[in-house]
């Protein structure tokens, strides 16, 4: 998608200023982004997840309300385990930063992030972490273990969760169901 088309997109489902496509902390017209703001951004990057078959997730990373980091789900596509969304994101950040460590930075992700990803969140320093929707089977900001909750480990990060959380649920419910009817019809038609 080109980034015409992105910012197009993210106006055409945001409640933010219509009069322009900023992804800024503040457009020209002087609208303040909001976490809201930010979660359709990532909502927008697991639209490109689920357009390339992989599952909807998306992430963006924002320093002084301006979004330095994009990045959706891509295991299947780029045969590594590590490419989830929060990691893409967090890597296009550290580059846009020329610094491994993103102090005073906030991620967004449509999906409450795993162990993996809530290790990498620790160790960019991440100051404040918001997601979606919650993930009963690897989730660890609380869902299955609470990683942000041992203070021995984590010194930064502040959590909020639940921002936009039953669009962020739908699209991964929507792309499982699809999954699934697809599987018995391949079924159905052996
Ligand atoms: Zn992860």
């Amino acid at each position: 998608m080109s980034k015409t088309a992105l910012k197009a997109s993210i106006i055409a489902t945001s409640s933010n200023c219509h009069g322009c496509a900023t992804v800024a902390a503040v457009c020209q017209h002087g609208y303040l982004m909001n976490d809201t703001d930010y979660m359709r951004a990532a909502l927008d990057m697991a639209s490109r997840a689920l357009a390339a078959g992989e599952v909807p997730v998306g992430a963006v990373v924002v320093m002084s309300g301006e979004i330095i980091g994009r990045g959706f789900n891509a295991p299947i596509s780029r045969h590594d385990p590590t490419a989830h969304a929060e990691m893409s994101a967090l890597r296009d950040a550290a580059r846009h930063r020329g610094n491994y460590r993103l102090v005073d930075c906030e991620l967004f992700v449509t999906l409450e992030p795993c162990l993996m990803c809530a290790g990498a969140v620790m160790h960019a320093r991440i100051a404040r972490l918001v997601y979606g929707a919650s993930d009963p089977k690897t989730g660890a900001c609380g869902s299955v273990v609470d990683a942000f909750a041992e203070k021995l480990l984590n010194h930064h990060t502040e959590v909020t969760s639940g921002v936009l959380a039953e669009q962020c649920g739908a699209i991964l419910s929507d792309f499982f169901a699809e999954r699934r009817a697809e599987q018995k019809k391949g079924r159905g038609n052996v």
